[in-house]
């Protein structure tokens, strides 16, 4: 039986007719070793930037479901002209949007999970001997709406398809070989991973490690997908997520990761009694709004504590109404808010089986000087949330403090 590969391309990788035809080539050539090919493409390099500020241009507040159907116009054109590059260089290729490989998502627009994959309309065309390429990001509810996924949702659109044909591997090709330890934008002593477990993955992508979509992750872990993230330039071996093995757990932290455009709110002299806690986060949670983290702190003589979450920057407009609204109906003191707040996290599925992960995060940044507002932690991470000024200061710090620019010991 012939094996099948799903290869998904990210903006950078099709931002220009030259780069087109460079990943065109790439899935005739492993269609050419035996495989069938399904391409995933994103929009081509900044298009989608674009599309939203042309968006904002035009109104302050677009509706959601009109901001879906335009950005998924950028992923249109780039599966129209794939096909094309690979038709000229004499080979058989078909485009397909989302709605068309029957990619069904549930109705929440900006943000649709994935409900449903029809498989049987891509392996007729594969099985015809043609490259199948489908647009990333993309989806349809039931009732025909177009949705998208959440920004650099190609990922999850390439493994989701991978998980339902039965892949071989899911490549993910983008402008950097591989996973490193940290941004590489921003820490240059970063390394390359050979190779990272499914959950380290995820934890870094949900806490800001921009590399991946961390739905993808989620998909590629409940399915056993192996993902490859690698260069669309060079053929060198990049980062394969995949599920943990014997041994992983000898290095204590994975990686690091800067989470952006979080925004903290501070509900001031909330009355220490049963039920306050349950009131606040049903109303807010009403609101759709997600909360990252929570902390509680009690005045000294027990009456009162002040109770502070972190939400996305986006959320926060919304979320200082629902304050505005707590603080009337529970007769608070106030809300306090700082839209410059980002988050910094450690990961590594070491810390289950070493100790000393936390004190060694705060002593870095300590030396570094940085002020940490917010703590968090499971079993394999550590968070702090600083101010945003301290952020890239505290991401160098916690990267050196754990030798992540060196190679680890059982590295091969
Ligand atoms: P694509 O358009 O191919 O999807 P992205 O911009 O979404 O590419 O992702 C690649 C970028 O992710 C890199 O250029 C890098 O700056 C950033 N990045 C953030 N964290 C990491 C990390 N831990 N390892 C590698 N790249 C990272
Ligand atoms: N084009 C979309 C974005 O820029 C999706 C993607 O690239 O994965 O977010
Ligand atoms: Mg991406």
């Amino acid at each position: 039986m012939t094996g099948l590969i799903v290869q998904k391309f990210g903006g950078t990788s099709v931002a220009d007719a030259t780069k087109i035809q460079r990943a065109a080539r790439r899935a005739i050539r492993t269609k050419q070793s035996g495989s069938q090919v399904v391409m995933v493409v994103s929009a081509m390099g900044k298009t989608t930037d674009e599309l939203i500020a042309l968006a904002k241009d035009v109104s302050p507040k677009p509706p959601r479901r009109e901001m879906d159907m335009l950005l998924t116009t950028g992923e249109q054109v780039s599966i129209a002209l794939m096909a094309m590059a690979i038709d000229a260089a004499g080979h058989e290729a078909i485009s397909f949007t989302g709605g068309q490989v029957g990619l069904l998502t549930d109705a929440s627009h900006s943000k649709a999970r994935i409900k449903q994959i029809d498989a049987d309309r891509i392996r007729k065309h594969l099985d015809a001997g043609k490259i199948v390429i489908v647009a990333g990001f993309q989806g349809i509810t039931e009732t025909g709406a177009i949705t998208t996924l959440g920004r650099g949702g190609s990922d999850t659109t390439a493994v989701a398809l991978a998980a339902v044909l039965k892949a071989d591997a899911c490549e993910i090709y983008t402008d950097v070989d591989g996973v490193y330890t940290t941004d590489p934008r921003i820490v240059p002593e970063a390394r390359k991973i050979d190779q990272i477990a499914y959950d380290e993955m995820l934890e870094l992508a949900a806490l800001g490690a921009g590399v991946m979509h961390s739905r993808a992750i989620e998909f590629g872990w409940k399915y056993s997908v192996p993902i490859h993230v690698r260069s669309s330039l060079t053929d060198t071996p990049g980062t394969m997520i995949m599920p943990e093995t014997k041994g992983m757990e000898d290095v204590v932290v994975r990686g690091a990761a800067l989470k952006r455009d979080l925004a903290s709110v501070v509900l001031v002299g909330v009355p220490n009694e049963p039920g306050m806690a349950a009131r606040i986060f049903a109303r807010i949670a009403q609101h759709n709004i997600v909360v990252d983290d929570i902390i509680q702190n009690i005045y000294e003589d027990r009456q009162q504590a002040n109770i502070g979450f972190t939400v996305a920057e986006t959320d926060l407009d919304e979320a200082r109404v629902v304050a505005d609204q707590l603080v009337k109906e529970l007769g608070l003191r106030g809300v306090e808010t700082d839209d410059r707040v980002v988050k910094v996290s450690v990961v590594g599925i070491g810390m289950r089986t070493h100790t000393g992960v936390a004190s060694r995060v705060f002593g870095s940044l300590a030396e570094a000087g940085v002020n940490i507002h917010n703590i968090s932690t499971s079993e394999i991470m550590v968070s702090c949330v600083v101010s945003e000024s301290d952020g890239e200061r505290a991401l160098q710090a916690v990267h050196a403090a754990f030798e992540l620019d060196k190679a680890p010991n059982n590295d091969t």
